[in-house]
């Protein structure tokens, strides 16, 4: 019996669409297409050259969007599974206070600081 797996291929259609992520970089002038991630690229330790195709299951756009901290950052390297390669984020920092965050959607102290009553004196 082949295992019940289906694998998704580079396909023409999710090509050449700016990705909506803040490490996203595109440059379509003049047709040049050149597309790259710069969280990966940023990482000397990653393993495998990025591909667009990463994005469309990429926590990172995800995450950007629900942390709890607005000073994020990132480190991601490539995994693969299954043949296909995974964005993973293997360090993330909340930049504010300097502290490494177990989850990149929370950042303690920044939790802290919004529940913090921000009032009173008016
Ligand atoms: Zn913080």
């Amino acid at each position: 019996m082949p295992p019940a797996v289906s694998f998704a291929f580079d396909h023409d259609a999710t090509m050449n669409k700016p990705v909506n992520c803040r490490y996203f970089y595109g440059d379509y002038f003049r047709g040049k297409n050149k597309e790259a991630c710069r969280l990966l690229e940023a990482n000397p330790n990653n393993q495998h050259a990025w591909k667009r195709t990463y994005c469309d299951s990429c926590p990172v756009p995800e995450i950007l969007i629900a942390s709890n901290s607005r000073d994020l950052a990132l480190e991601a390297t490539v995994t693969k599974r299954f043949l296909r390669g995974q964005v993973e984020v293997t360090f993330a920092v909340c930049t504010k206070h300097m502290e490494e965050l177990a989850d990149p959607r929370f950042c303690p102290r920044c939790a802290e600081e919004q529940q913090r009553p921000t009032g009173g004196a008016l």
